[in-house]
């Protein structure tokens, strides 16, 4: 198979990514025609000059929430979903060079935003261009969609996604090659139940970690640490206040972290007499897969994982703050309705806070295969296989998409870090492997 990238494409291709680095674009406060702020408009207008120099035909959202640019004919459209946004700098004294200049330094493109995402969605452009450079006729149209939110709330695909028909099928070059063919759904919610006015406790986590730490400075104490001594949890204590002691990790992996505030509310349910507590001491143990509650939910994207962030309990209401995330093909509705009945008896309501649907395309599915094949042929891995994550790409947010690429595994993974980079090497490989998989998909 001969190469479709040339030297030429590829400087040009880093030139892009340099002039795209040098319009910082993280999330600042709105303005007109900025729902995430200057900054981000500005990338998504200099993105559609971009474009359009190329010969894509562009359309910006008026309103600055997504832009897209499209070359090609006919009625079906093969979507690549990029974000302009990134996240903010952040101490800048743990940068050597400025993250927001655009500049080559030891072999790597430079800067914020160089593999998240901005690298990746210009590696994918201009793959596309080369193919057009080459003369080849798409069967499709090949659509790239620039979302601006990504890294906070997906404000702006949402918005593509009321406004705009649906893509037939496509790839988010927002993560690692080979590919991830399925994320697991992802709801957030409260369960909610009365107060009491013999207990109060405030635990406040995100959402999305296991806690590694619960403070507890209400009354009895000596029993409350009797019963952590019981069960063997660690913890330390001083003269006002016990501190339970836990692991944190990510809610997608919550079974093998240690989960401080689950340890606590077993404590004090052996201390107080109080219903709401019972569905954590006397049920939920401290099974993060949910199993004492749901069951055994599992499917080859794995398990149920249930992770229980926060607890409230004052005079007014108890609540907790709970992450499922849901095997691809495990009927949430189902499920949600099975969890409102299994809390009901603790006096407990659930409440929906947020959802995200599972990416899910079969592994046997022309997409992936095809994707595979071309991924195998140009890194001579003939053993990688179709990844499953517990993370999010956009690819969810469309019909039949994977996330493919654009880090090779054996990328160095900068991403929201400081020095953020790309090596070169990597960025040519990553073009190579998008002209041919679009060439494959997109071209008779
Ligand atoms: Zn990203």
């Amino acid at each position: 198979m001969s190469t479709i990238i040339t030297e030429k494409d590829q400087q040009a291709a880093v030139k892009t990514l340099e002039r795209l680095i040098a319009v910082p674009s993280y999330n600042q406060p709105a303005e007109a025609g900025a729902p995430f702020g200057r900054g981000i408009r500005n990338a998504l207008d200099e993105m559609m000059k971009i474009c359009d120099e190329l010969g894509f035909k562009t359309y910006e959202d008026p309103d600055g929430y997504y832009g897209y640019a499209e070359v090609g004919s006919g009625e079906k459209v093969f979507g690549v979903i990029c974000h302009l946004d990134t996240v903010p700098a952040g101490d800048l004294s743990k940068w050597d060079h400025d993250p927001f200049k655009g500049m080559v330094v030891d072999n790597a493109v430079y800067g914020r935003g160089a593999q998240d995402d901005k690298g990746p969605g210009i590696a994918a452009l201009f793959a596309v261009k080369a193919l057009m450079d080459q003369g080849y006729h798409f069967n499709q149209r090949i659509r790239f969609i620039y979302g601006t939110d990504e890294e906070i709330l997906w404000r702006g695909i949402a918005e593509y996604n009321k406004k705009e028909a649906p893509i037939d099928s496509g790839i988010s070059p927002d993560a690692e090659f080979p590919l991830i063919y399925a994320e697991k759904g992802l709801q957030q919610s409260y369960l909610v139940g009365p107060g009491t006015d013999k207990l109060k406790i405030s635990l406040q986590n995100a959402f999305n970690a296991v806690p590694d730490s619960a403070v507890y400075d209400g009354p009895r104490q000596d029993e409350v640490k009797a019963a952590l001594d019981r069960h063997g949890f660690e913890y330390t204590s001083d003269a006002n206040s016990i501190t339970v002691i836990g692991k944190s990790v990510h809610a997608m992996m919550a079974p093998k972290g240690t989960n401080a505030v689950l340890r606590l509310a077993i404590a004090l349910d052996e201390v107080f007499d109080f219903k709401p507590l019972d569905f954590i001491g006397k049920l939920f143990k401290e099974d993060a897969t949910g199993s004492n509650v749901l069951g055994d939910v599992k499917d080859e994207s794995g398990h149920l994982t249930f992770n229980i962030s926060s607890l409230e309990i004052n005079e007014k209401e108890t609540r907790m703050q709970i992450d499922l995330r849901i095997p691809v093909t495990v009927d949430r509705d189902k499920l949600i309705a099975e969890l409102s009945e299994k809390v009901a008896p603790y006096d407990l309501e659930y409440v929906h806070f947020d959802y995200l649907a599972p990416l899910y395309v079969p592994k046997d599915s022309a997409l992936v295969k095809t994707l595979m094949k071309i991924y195998k042929e140009q890194t001579g891995d003939s053993a990688a296989q179709p990844q499953i994550s517990g993370g999010a790409t956009f690819a969810r947010t469309m019909n039949n998409c994977v996330a493919f690429g654009g880090m090779l595994p054996t990328t160095p993974d900068y991403m929201h870090q400081a020095n953020e980079q790309w090596l070169l090497a990597d960025m040519q490989k990553a073009m190579e492997i998008y002209a041919q998989a679009i060439k494959a998909l997109c071209t008779d």
